[in-house]
C-alpha cells in the first residue's frame, strides 16, 4: 500500500512539474514568440537575414520601404524622404538597430501567436509610422551640414511626428562606414544619444528652486559675468556678459549662468540629484519596444561642480527623447504622453492588426509647479528669443548653448512646447557645433513646426 502511496505521489509530481513546464513555456511562446519568429535565422520571412515581407508607410500613407522576396527593400522614390527618414525606417543592413525594418520585424511579418506568421490576411503587414515624412524632411534640410537631432511629439496622444538624426544618408546607396569611425552615423540621436545638455538644464534646476527655495520673491543677484569659487582660475562660474541685477524669471530668460550657480548651491546637490530623477531624465522609455537610452549624471561635492552641474555642464549628459517628453510634462501640467511610433498596422487586405495604447509618463512635474515654469518659458521667447522668430506660435521655449570644448564652437539647443489645444507639441532640437541655441536651434525648431501646424 505504501508503494502504491509513494508511486502515486511521484506520478503527482511529475505532471506537475510537466504542467509547469508547459506553463512557462505557453508563456515565453506569449512574450517572446514575435522575436523568435522575426530571428534573422527563420528562412521563412527572412533571405540572407533581411527581412522579405511586410511595408512601411508614414502617418499620411505616404510609402518609405517596401520590403521584396529578394531581400533587398524598395525605399522612397525621393531622395530627401530616404535620408530624413533614415533613422526612423532603418538601412538595408539592420545597422541601425533601433530603425523601424528591424525594430518591429515581428510586426511586419505578421506574427501572431494563434496562426504564426500564416495569417489570414496573407503574408506581411502594412505598418504606418506617426511621422510626417515632410516634416521630417525640412528638419533634415534645416539642420544642414550639422550633425544633430529634431524631434516632435503630440504631448497629448504619443504621436512622434518628426524624428530626425544627422550625419543620415542614402539607404539605397549606403557609404563605406570606416571602422573607427565616431560620426555615430547608425545611431538615432534622438532616441539612442548623451549629449551635454548646457541652459535647457535649467528647466530641471528651475523646478527645484519653484519647490524649494525659500523667499525666492525677494531673490536677486547681482551678475558681473563671473562667480568665483576658491582662488584658483578655473574655479568659476562664467557668462558671456555681465547681466547686471536679475531675478529668477529675468535669470532664466537670459540663461544667467552666474545666477543659476548661486540657486543651485543654495538648494544643493541632493535636492539637484532628486529633481533630474524626478523629471525622468536618468530613465529608459520604452517605444513600442524601442528603449531610449538613459540620461547620465555625476553629482559632485565640490562647489563649482556642484554650480555646473544645475546649469547643465560639469558630467550631465541627456538623451534628447526624454527631455522632449519633460518638456511635454511641463505643457502638460505634469505627465506627458510617452511617445509612441507606430499609428496603425493593416494586413494585406486592408483588416487592423493588434492596437496600441496610449500610455501616460509618471508625474515628472507637480503641476503648480509646471504652470509656473510655461510661464517662464513664455517670457524667455517673447523677452530674449522673440515671438517675431516664430510668427502665429503660442510658443514656450528654453535655449541651450552647451561648451564642448576642444576649441569647438558649442552644441546649440531649443526645446519646449506649444501652447496650442489643436497641436499640442512638445520639441527637441540639438544643432552640434551649432553655436548660439536660440539662432542655430530655435529656427530649425520654428521652420518643423511651422510646417507640421500650417499642413
Ligand atoms: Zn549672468
Amino acid at each position: 500500500m505504501k508503494k502504491l502511496e509513494r508511486r502515486a505521489l511521484m506520478c503527482l509530481l511529475l505532471a506537475g512539474m510537466l504542467a509547469a513546464g508547459l506553463g512557462l513555456y505557453i508563456g515565453k511562446w506569449l512574450v517572446y514568440g514575435s522575436e523568435w519568429v522575426s530571428y534573422p535565422a527563420n528562412k521563412h520571412v527572412f533571405t540572407d537575414g533581411k527581412i522579405n515581407t511586410g511595408s512601411i508607410y508614414d502617418r499620411n500613407g505616404q510609402l518609405l520601404l517596401e520590403n521584396t522576396e529578394s531581400g533587398e527593400p524598395e525605399y522612397s522614390d525621393s531622395y530627401s524622404v530616404r535620408t530624413a527618414t533614415l533613422h526612423a525606417v532603418g538601412d538595408i543592413d539592420g545597422n541601425i538597430l533601433t530603425g523601424a525594418n528591424r525594430a518591429f520585424a515581428g510586426k511586419l511579418v505578421g506574427y501572431n501567436p494563434v496562426t504564426g506568421t500564416y495569417s489570414a490576411g496573407g503574408e506581411g503587414r502594412q505598418i504606418y509610422l506617426t511621422i510626417d515624412a515632410d516634416a521630417c524632411v525640412t528638419a533634415n534640410e534645416a539642420l544642414g551640414d550639422h550633425k544633430g537631432a529634431v524631434m516632435v511629439y503630440n504631448y497629448k496622444t504619443g504621436d512622434v511626428l518628426c524624428m530626425t538624426s544627422s550625419p543620415n544618408y542614402d539607404p539605397t546607396d549606403p557609404p563605406r562606414i570606416k571602422e573607427d569611425d565616431t560620426s555615430g552615423v547608425y545611431l538615432n540621436r534622438c532616441t539612442t544619444a548623451r549629449i551635454v545638455p548646457g541652459s535647457i538644464f535649467k528647466l530641471v534646476t528651475s523646478a527645484a528652486v519653484i519647490e524649494k527655495k525659500k523667499d525666492l520673491e525677494s531673490w536677486t543677484y547681482n551678475c558681473t559675468g563671473k562667480e568665483q569659487f576658491e582662488s584658483s582660475e578655473v574655479d568659476r562660474i562664467t557668462c558671456p556678459y555681465p547681466h547686471g541685477e536679475v531675478d529668477f524669471e529675468e535669470a532664466l530668460a537670459v540663461s544667467c549662468n552666474c545666477g543659476f550657480a548661486d540657486l543651485t548651491l543654495s538648494l544643493g546637490i541632493d535636492n539637484i540629484k532628486e529633481y533630474t530623477k524626478k523629471t525622468g531624465l536618468m530613465d529608459s522609455y520604452n517605444i513600442n519596444g524601442i528603449h531610449t537610452t538613459p540620461g547620465s549624471f555625476d553629482f559632485p561635492s565640490e562647489d563649482v561642480n556642484i554650480a555646473w552641474t544645475g546649469i547643465g555642464q560639469y558630467h550631465d549628459l541627456v538623451n534628447p527623447c526624454s527631455m522632449m517628453i519633460y518638456a511635454g510634462a511641463i505643457a502638460g501640467g505634469g505627465k506627458a504622453a510617452v511617445p509612441n511610433l507606430i499609428d496603425s498596422i493593416e494586413t494585406n487586405s486592408g483588416l487592423p492588426a493588434g492596437i496600441n495604447w496610449s500610455r501616460k509618463t509618471d508625474t515628472l512635474i507637480e503641476s503648480e509647479t509646471a504652470s509656473v515654469l510655461s510661464d517662464m518659458m513664455r517670457n524667455n521667447v517673447i523677452k530674449t528669443y522673440g515671438e517675431y522668430n516664430f510668427p502665429d506660435l503660442d510658443i514656450c521655449a528654453k535655449s541651450g548653448t552647451a561648451e564642448v570644448g576642444g576649441g569647438n564652437a558649442p552644441n546649440a539647443w531649443f526645446t519646449g512646447f506649444l501652447r496650442d489645444e489643436k497641436n499640442p507639441y512638445a520639441f527637441i532640437v540639438l544643432v552640434e557645433n551649432g553655436g548660439s541655441g536660440a539662432n542655430a536651434a530655435g529656427s530649425v525648431a520654428n521652420k518643423v513646426l511651422q510646417e507640421l501646424v500650417n499642413e
